[in-house]
């Protein structure tokens, strides 16, 4: 491809255009070329279209314009649009050069340039008609073999989800280069075989950038955070340039993990290093922040943005409500509104949550009519669920079944979730039996919904209840799921998982910290809870089990490994058991320590004895 850009604008008129040129600038131009001549030459005249298409691809209608007026526009002309418009926001528009070539009075054929174009146009499309096609004319036309035609291909096919077809592709190619090498990376990093890309990644005599970004977005989606951040610091030891876009994959590893540490680390990256600040990797360093729980730390990246779009509000707004900032969230949405930037579905998913969190029932249910009748969006599923939730945790529990059996789809095992909860909450036995019975009907593996089901037959001390939900879940081989957390030290990651888990190095001062602060505990007139209540969901069969889960672990390495003061951060892959969340309430007051737990819902910041949650969740 260098050689044919290396090609164009030798004319010194020519080369006078850039991606600054304006369209009045490029009348001038054509004019001067077609008083000297120029333009009657065809090779300079394909070379104006070209260097207006790729140079300058603002202007593509004006390129197109020029080339009609060209008796017989060269191939390189008819490439250099197919190439501009596959990079267009109308990449199918490739195809209309494409059947010019066929169609040319001079007889032209398409060659290795032209399929590459296509190839890439067909990606950009993620068509499953497209892409086949333009692969079975390259056939035809014997392109099979040609290097950048086959990573073309892979990439392509990757795109489209084909990651068969990216193998078929590869295994054909004799000796593969490292384009194709890196094609092939990516494309199984992408399609979620991200080990055997590893696999690949790892045999490759030289990496380029594009293999590396593409191995850590592939950890990133797939949720292996770990490896995502280790490839990362490995990328910078060997001296790699990271660019945006794996900057963006990097934070949401941070995010996922809550690694605070890291993700500062990654901020001060991205400023030391002036990586280019698009609006994604801004919205994805503000979400950083809001998910490690650092409130204040996301509003100032949000409010230093200088574009930002419906996301990075819908972020914002969904970080304050995570963080329990109900009010703040309200107040920013009516910002939004003012600035007159245009909400969508994900925003009223924030604002409806801000509603929940601080009880203002009245409120989301106005800010609930307006998506329709204000902004034309259809409400879905989630915004339902929503409104149950608000009812179910102000206690409007009637309001709430009345909500659900007037939705007008059927409604999901969210929105009966919702309903579950806030009847365990209000110690409603009769709307639990009938919002679990629902949930089992859609999904009969609920673990959720039958530990949350026992959870009320045990308040009541129907332990004939209790038994029956175990007996149920065991014949139906529902499983509950490990509970796990993680917690950040000194920029590292570790992972406590619950019951019998001694894999850890400092297992032995865990025990001993953990025994410390039983001991204090119970001075403090701690007793645990002895119903036997299904704990969401680590419950184990032995007494101590309470004190097995994953948190407690955490917080007690916490204690032994950060320095004084410094607030202990958690993430928990479930929800926080009740137990864990007195015992961590009393701790943060017997301890005089700030800890802040965010579990699959929520944040919880304890503090002196209370809890940002106000004791819902
Ligand atoms: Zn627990
Ligand atoms: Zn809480």
């Amino acid at each position: 491809m260098m050689s044919s850009l290396r090609c164009i604008a030798k004319h010194p008129t020519i080369a006078l255009v850039d991606s600054s040129t304006t369209l009045k600038d490029l009348k001038q131009i054509h004019t001067q070329l077609l008083i000297n001549g120029v333009l009657n030459d065809p090779h300079l005249s394909g070379n104006f279209v070209a260097t207006i298409a790729i140079r300058n691809p603002n202007n593509l209608e004006y390129s197109n314009r020029v080339l009609d007026q060209c008796d017989n526009p060269s191939l390189f002309a008819f490439n250099s649009m197919i190439r501009a418009y596959s990079k267009s926001s109308t990449p199918s528009k490739s195809f209309h050069f494409y059947s010019r070539i066929l169609h040319s009075r001079n007889n032209l054929l398409p060659d290795n340039y032209t399929f590459n174009f296509l190839v890439r146009t067909s990606a950009q499309l993620s068509s499953f008609e497209t892409g086949p096609s333009v692969h079975g004319a390259l056939v035809k036309h014997g392109f099979e073999n040609d290097p950048h035609v086959q990573s073309a291909l892979i990439f392509m096919y990757a795109e489209l989800g084909c990651l068969e077809q990216c193998h078929r592709v590869f295994s054909g190619i004799a000796d593969p280069d490292l384009v194709c090498q890196t094609a092939i990376v990516s494309a199984c990093a992408k399609c979620g075989d991200v080990d055997y890309a590893r696999l690949l990644f790892d045999e490759m005599p030289e990496r380029d950038p594009i293999a590396w970004n593409a191995m850590i977005a592939g950890y990133a989606q797939c949720g292996k955070s770990r490896e995502a951040l280790g490839l990362f610091h490995l990328m910078q030891m060997e001296g790699v340039r990271v660019n945006e876009v794996c900057m963006v994959s990097v934070l949401s590893a941070c995010c996922h993990l809550g690694a605070l540490d890291q993700g500062r680390w990654a901020h001060a990256y991205i400023e030391r290093n002036k990586v280019r600040m698009t609006v994604t990797l801004g919205t994805a360093l503000l979400d950083m922040y809001a998910k490690c729980g650092n409130m204040s730390k996301a509003m100032e990246v949000f409010w230093g943005m200088k574009e930002k779009n419906v996301y990075t509000w819908s972020v914002a707004l969904g970080g304050l409500a995570m963080n329990g900032f109900g009010e703040k969230c309200l107040e920013l949405f009516s910002v939004m509104e003012k600035e007159g930037v245009q909400p969508n579905e994900v925003t009223f998913v924030s604002v409806l949550r801000g509603c929940t969190v601080v009880g203002l029932v009245e409120e989301g249910r106005r800010h609930f009519d307006s998506m329709k009748e204000l902004y034309g969006i259809e409400p879905q599923l989630e915004h339902y669920g929503c409104i149950v939730d608000l009812y179910g945790r102000a206690g409007r529990l009637d309001e709430a079944l009345n909500f659900i059996n007037n939705m007008p789809m059927k409604p999901h095992a969210g929105a009966w979730g919702a309903l579950l909860h806030a009847s365990r909450m209000y110690r409603n036995m009769e709307l639990g039996e009938l919002a679990s019975r629902k949930i089992v009907e859609l999904e009969d593996r609920n673990h959720g919904a039958y530990v949350l089901l026992s959870n009320i037959y045990a308040d009541s001390k129907l332990y004939d209840g209790v038994s029956n939900v175990r007996q149920n879940m065991k014949a139906k081989g529902v499983r509950k799921l490990p509970g796990c957390s993680v917690i950040e030290v000194d920029g590292e990651v570790h992972e406590f998982f619950a019951g019998e888990d001694n894999s850890h190095p400092r297992y032995n001062e865990i025990e001993m910290k953990l025994e410390e602060i039983s001991r204090r505990l119970k001075l403090a007139g701690y007793v645990a809870n002895t119903n036997p209540v299904l704990f969401d969901i680590e419950e184990e069969e032995k007494e101590d089990a309470l004190f097995k889960h994953s948190e407690k672990f955490a917080i007690a390495f916490g204690f032994i490994s950060l320095r004084e003061g410094v607030p202990i951060r958690i993430v928990k892959n479930l929800r926080v058991c009740w137990d864990c969340h007195d015992v961590t309430k009393m701790i943060s007051k017997i301890f005089n320590r700030e800890i802040i737990v965010r579990d699959r819902n929520r944040f919880h910041h304890f503090q002196n004895g209370e809890c940002s949650c106000k004791g819902y969740w």
